[in-house]
């Protein structure tokens, strides 16, 4: 196998890297750039521009220029919809909800895009290497989910590259920084780019780097600080000159051009002026706009965000169930961990000092690189595990949210359960797969459904049914279903349907939370009626016995109580129903008793899913019954 890049493939600025002699180095653009702005422009002339050249004319030339295309990589249209004035080229919705660029007549998906900035990268490693380069890691922000993944898996290919990995941005920060850490330890990525917000809490031993968990919110980055700002200046001028320019595209350019550069510079210096001369026209002549603005103004402007990201800090350290005292490294990554605001806090909620030895621009593209040398057997010394974000599991019996693979597992990972049918005969099942925390199946991300045809006729609960979840190393996702009998199979890859968009994975953990009491209490409703049912079918079983069906007496009570069941249940009151179930197995448990007195064994009436101790799971159908987990 030839070399293999590693390419962080930024929503600002993209960088390359590659392994040499064990050392990582990053590639020069051929403008001699160690970064390249990830910006396209299509010229009047037809001509396409790539990175610098194309970030230097963005504002004489907005509508033809597309940058932070990574925002828009793997999404929905209608996900998108609310921020589509934060573009200043066209975003248009394509068939079946998908995202279309219209630069003059031509249309690009995002992936194609973003494919444009990878050739780029793909041109200067070989320009450097002298040879043909087909192969590279490809870093992703930890909480892009799978089709946000697929979406940059595809830009490389169409860029000609073949992504032998996608890992996570913070995972290979850490790996670039911790190759040389000597002692264990728990280290935090604080990762704060231009469109992403990424963090991971990594236990570095040596040789083995183990992720113990993500956070992140991709829809909250650089950008949006420059968006603050640049709000505040289109509200001055409405105001001072009753000019509303929060549609005139060219002027919201420069003035988030302004706004960006009057950030960057606020991180070295106390205040700096925002000037943007003949900003728009007024019946009065040309605008002519300046600002004086402090440090301090602009902390103030962006002290919820910033304290935004120090809440899903501290929600990560959480789900690794550490305290900021348990952390020994802090690494920050990123262009906007520069400002100064964001260092203060992430320095008072750790109480340590960030460590400053990491170029936060480059060692994403360097941590990939290393990855890259791993893969292909260069370097033998280090393994590097992933995580899970969000739970993913099925709906069982009732609506009940069966977890197969917990948050936070390590991945690759692979876990199956075995299922059962509900009812007599039934001859599919229907696998619904959700991802999330709450305890009901409804309440989760619908991620994919498919239906196991063909299982043969027999009693509930005896056919077994294999379910198996299967995250590759690249974090997708493949469920599949097997007869265990037939050995009849499906699987389905789950991916660009419906998965879940970041601020959803966000709302999901903290609703998960809020409302853990009420699930739970709903839970043990399901599992109670559950318990009523199984033991209706056990009266039922029961009653085509011959001894049972031939004594008037205890007949109609059987069938007198089994009639009660649907009234009882539809009444949902827990209390009525525990005591009703008492009464039940009280008869179940009488009648069974009698039987084996009798000499016949009452167990042969018993159901194998009855005798498991595995709950039971449903998926609502018309005509598909529920099925049950049997082992
Ligand atoms: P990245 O995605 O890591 O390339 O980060 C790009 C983001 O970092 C953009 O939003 C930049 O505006 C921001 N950035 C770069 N340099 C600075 C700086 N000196 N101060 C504040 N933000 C910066």
């Amino acid at each position: 196998m030839g070399k293999v890049i590693g390419i962080d493939l930024g929503t600002t600025n993209s960088v390359v890297s590659i392994l040499e002699t064990k050392n990582p180095g990053i590639i020069l653009s051929p403008e001699g750039d160690r970064l390249l702005p990830s910006i396209i422009a299509f010229t009047k002339d037809g001509e396409r521009l790539v990175g610098n050249p194309a970030k230097s004319q963005m504002i004489t030339n907005p509508f033809n220029t597309v940058s932070s295309v990574k925002r828009l990589m793997g999404k929905r249209y209608s996900e998108i919809k609310p921020f589509l004035h934060q573009f200043s080229y066209n975003v248009v919705e394509g068939p079946d909800d998908t995202i279309k660029i219209k630069i003059n007549e031509m249309v690009f998906a995002p992936e194609e895009i973003s494919a444009m900035i990878l050739h780029r990268l793909k041109e200067s490693a070989e320009n450097y290497l002298k040879t043909n380069v087909e192969d590279a890691i490809v870093t992703v922000p930890a909480y892009f989910n799978d089709s946000q993944r697929q979406a940059t898996k595809d830009a490389a290919e169409i860029a000609g590259l073949k992504v032998l990995r996608v890992i996570n941005e913070p995972t290979a920060a850490s790996l670039a920084f911790s190759i040389d850490l000597k002692k264990k330890s728990n280290v935090v990525v604080y990762d704060f780019g231009g469109g992403t917000i990424d963090f991971s809490i990594l236990e570095v031993d040596r040789e083995i780097i183990k992720v113990l968990s993500t956070a992140g919110d991709t829809n909250l980055g650089g950008n949006d600080l420059d968006n603050l700002l640049s709000d505040l200046i289109v509200e001055e001028i409405d105001q001072q000159y009753n000019l509303d320019l929060s549609k005139n595209k060219l002027a919201l350019q420069r003035i988030r051009d302004a706004s960006e550069a009057a950030k960057k510079e606020l991180s070295g210096l106390e205040a700096c002026e925002i000037n943007l001369p003949f900003i728009a026209d007024s019946d009065d002549g040309p605008i002519h706009y300046l600002k004086y603005i402090t440090r301090a103004e602009f902390e103030n402007l962006i002290n919820d965000k910033v304290d935004c990201t120090i809440n899903i800090c501290d929600l990560c350290l959480k789900n690794a169930n550490l305290y900021p005292r348990d952390i020994d490294e802090v690494l920050l990554v990123g262009g906007s961990t520069r400002i100064p605001l964001v260092q203060k806090k992430v320095r008072a909620f750790f109480g340590k000092e960030p460590n400053k030895k990491v170029n936060p621009d480059e060692i994403v593209a360097i941590g990939a690189a290393i990855q890259g040398s791993i893969i292909i057997g260069e370097r033998k010394d280090i393994l590097l595990l992933d995580v899970t974000p969000l739970s993913l599991g099925v709906k069982t019996l009732g609506g009940i949210y069966t977890r197969v693979i917990n948050a936070n597992t390590t991945v690759p990972t692979s876990r199956s359960l075995v299922f059962s049918t509900a009812e007599d005969n039934q001859q599919e099942v229907e696998v619904i797969v959700f991802q999330g925390e709450r305890e009901i199946a409804e309440e989760n991300k619908l991620l994919g459904k498919f239906t196991l045809k063909g299982i043969q006729p027999a009693p509930r609960g005896v056919p077994r049914i294999e379910v198996n979840f299967n995250i590759n190393i690249n974090g997708m996702l493949t469920v599949g279903a097997v007869d265990l009998s037939t050995k009849n199979k499906k699987e389905v890859v789950i991916s660009n349907s419906g998965l879940l968009s970041e601020e959803e994975i966000k709302e999901i953990k903290s609703k998960a939370k809020r409302l853990k009491d009420i699930d739970l209490k709903k839970r043990d409703l399901i599992s109670l009626k559950n318990k009523v049912i199984n033991e209706k079918y056990q009266l039922e079983k029961f009653l085509e016995h011959p001894l049972i069906n031939g004594d008037k007496d205890l007949r109609n009570e059987c069938i007198e109580t089994a009639g009660n069941v649907q009234p009882v249940l539809d009444r949902e009151d827990d209390d009525e129903i525990r005591t009703f179930l008492g009464e039940l197995i009280t008869l179940n448990t009488g009648i069974g008793t009698f039987l084996k007195k009798t000499g016949a064994n009452p167990e042969l009436l018993r159901t194998k899913a009855k005798k498991s101790d595995t709950q039971p799971i449903e998926q609502k159908r018309d005509d598909t019954r529920p099925l049950k987990i049997s082992g």
